[in-house]
């Protein structure tokens, strides 16, 4: 089975976090696990160069982000990465500082696509 790791940062204390992903055989991705990492522990695990494609679903067990708890998570408009999101009608990105002002409801559909990376 083919996994990967993407990174996403909490919208609360803007930490980073791994999100375990496993591709099912249609080529959309289950999100089965969250876990702390630190930002060079990511680098150094190249965690921070993976990219994946297709739409996201988490499976029953899926922990949540480890830092606020929450299951939905959006993506920035300017620099394509991942952040966690609580139902915040807008959000500036842990990653870039820009204001992501235009909230694309993640839930369980969603694309992380490698040119926006
Ligand atoms: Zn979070
Ligand atoms: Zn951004």
């Amino acid at each position: 089975m083919e996994a990967n790791v993407i990174l996403c940062r909490c919208g609360k204390c803007s930490k980073v976090y791994g999100i375990r992903v496993e591709r099912m055989p249609d080529g959309d991705w289950w999100r089965t696990w969250a876990f702390k990492i630190s930002e060079k522990s990511a680098r150094n695990e190249g965690f921070d160069r993976n990219h994946i494609r297709g739409n996201m679903f988490e499976t029953q067990d899926y922990p949540g982000c480890p830092y606020c708890g929450t299951h939905e998570f959006v993506q920035c408009g300017y620099c394509g990465r991942i952040n966690c999101w609580n139902h915040e009608p807008a959000l500036y990105c842990s990653w870039c500082g820009k204001l992501m002002d235009n909230i694309i409801v993640a839930r369980d559909k969603f694309d992380v696509s490698a040119n926006q990376f």
